[in-house]
């Protein structure tokens, strides 16, 4: 029997947090009911919003129950979970300033991994900024005393971004994503997060949302940050695709492509390949199958698949653990 190698294409898991707005909607076509669209989860196992499969034999099966050990290579089947978590991002307003615990922390305080994510800004508004780290080196104490005294925003890091900027947030690093900014986040698979601020707002049941101050304190690195907002890697081209290695580290590698008519890629036996289509459209074909893909869609694709065509005139980022 020849065996028939799969590529599965994910179905979206949406979240209308009170930041969030219409583009995902509007710029990425998905469809839902929700009023705002903060967030659609385009790679997750996670428990608060997994996807399944769209067509094929497996569909409408939750992404767990059909992935096995070989489907996630090597590097991928070393974790508890499942290791990673891709996210398309739409800030209309700002996000809470916020932190995120270490593996060590997170697993023993909240039983789940702890977070360490990247973006990559995929659209923003003129003047948009985020918060990344802090201005200067201070003491936990003084962070504290910031934060109850409300002048924690003269203490971080603001920065102005562009279209293709690349951020690395280790965990343990303060960070929020400011308004018009619509970005793709690649993260550890984990949804624990530590409020520091919220801007005095009003969550939707009329009441401030909860902060956790006193974990934040806990887990935060009170430093400057050690990452520039650029990618990692330089930009090869050639007369079919472009390409940049935005991060290479031992959670995740996260490459961006673009092609004017195609490229080729493999799935080795260490990991699965994760494609999340930015923009265009075309077809990614393996062996046995041919799949249509279009800008938003995720398509995951089991370790030990071999070479993979991708044709059309597309923008995506691949990443593999
Ligand atoms: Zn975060």
């Amino acid at each position: 029997m020849t065996e028939v190698i799969i590529i599965f294409l994910l179905t979206p898991v949406f979240k209308d947090y009170i930041w969030g707005g219409n583009r995902l909607k509007t710029d990425f076509g998905f469809e839902n009911d929700l009023e705002k669209t903060a967030e659609a989860w385009v790679l997750s196992c996670h428990k608060d919003g997994e996807n399944t499969v769209k067509g094929g034999r497996f569909d409408g099966k939750r992404l767990s129950e059909v992935l096995t050990d070989e489907m996630l290579g090597e590097n991928g089947k070393k974790f508890d979970f499942f290791p990673i978590l891709i996210k398309l991002i739409d800030a209309k307003n700002n996000l809470s300033l916020q932190v995120h615990p270490d593996n060590e922390y997170a697993l023993k305080n909240e039983h789940e991994f702890g977070k360490t994510e990247c973006w990559y800004i995929l659209d923003c508004e003129e003047d948009a900024e985020l918060i990344y780290g802090f201005k200067e080196d201070i003491s936990s104490e003084e962070f504290r005393q910031s934060i109850e005294n409300d002048t924690v925003l003269d203490k971080v890091n603001h920065v102005k971004v562009k279209k293709g900027d690349f951020f690395f947030i280790e965990s343990g690093t303060l960070h929020a994503i400011g308004k018009g900014i619509l970005l793709a986040e690649i993260q550890q698979n984990s949804n624990t997060t530590y409020r520091v601020y919220d801007y005095n707002r009003l969550g939707a049941d009329g009441k401030p949302r909860p902060l956790h101050i006193d974990k934040a304190v806990d887990v935060t690195v009170c430093k400057k940050p050690t990452h520039s907002a650029l990618p990692e890697g330089e930009t090869e081209k050639n007369s079919d695709f472009e390409k940049t290695l935005l991060t290479s580290n031992e959670l995740f590698k996260v490459t961006r492509f673009k092609t004017e008519k195609g490229t080729r890629l493999f799935a080795d036996e260490k990991s699965f390949v994760s494609l999340l289509v930015l923009d265009g459209k075309g077809e990614i074909n393996n062996k046995n199958e041919t799949l249509n893909v279009k800008k938003g869609d995720s398509v995951f694709i089991p370790a030990s698949s071999g070479e993979i065509t991708v044709k059309g005139k597309l923008e995506f980022l691949e990443t593999t653990v």
